[in-house]
């Protein structure tokens, strides 16, 4: 990142630390290059069009590439990753965007800290709440494989 001469470079910590980033959760998710592409199309379609409204929106996007959509989320707030969308640069290139959770130490973060603080993978280990059952291990906590329901 380019820094010119009297300026601080502030960069606050994020509050969970990623295990995955979004680009590898993307293609994770999404294999194929022409299924990212069009679900980056449909996204920055939507995201420049402030009138428009996701539940009419999402009827244009393929239901494979909704429930990927839908994944994709999940999985990103788990690692701390918020809001996806994407942008149209000016060469015509589409790219995905997001922002991260961090710690601006003024007001409380929004996930605290733990790979888990946002997860929605399905786990038995949660209660009802979505909160972990005591002595419940994490999905991170390798050594005990996800209660992920298939
Ligand atoms: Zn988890």
């Amino acid at each position: 990142m380019p820094s010119t001469s009297g300026e601080k470079l502030l960069r606050l910590p994020p509050t969970v630390k990623p295990e995955e980033r979004p680009d590898e959760i993307i293609a994770r998710i999404l294999p194929d290059t022409e299924d990212r592409r069009l679900l980056a199309q449909h996204l920055a379609q939507y995201g420049k069009n402030p009138e428009a409204n996701w539940d009419d929106y999402r009827r244009k996007i393929p239901p494979a590439l909704l429930a990927g959509l839908k994944e994709i989320g999940g999985e990103m707030r788990r690692n701390g990753f918020f809001g996806l969308g994407a942008e149209i640069d000016p060469s015509g290139r589409v790219r995905f965007t997001w922002w991260q959770a961090v710690d601006n130490r003024r007001k409380p973060p929004v996930i605290k800290g733990e790979l888990c603080d946002a997860c929605s993978r399905p786990c038995e280990r949660k209660n009802s709440a979505g909160v972990f059952r005591d002595g419940a291990r994490r999905c991170w906590q390798k050594e005990v494989s996800h209660n992920v329901k298939a």
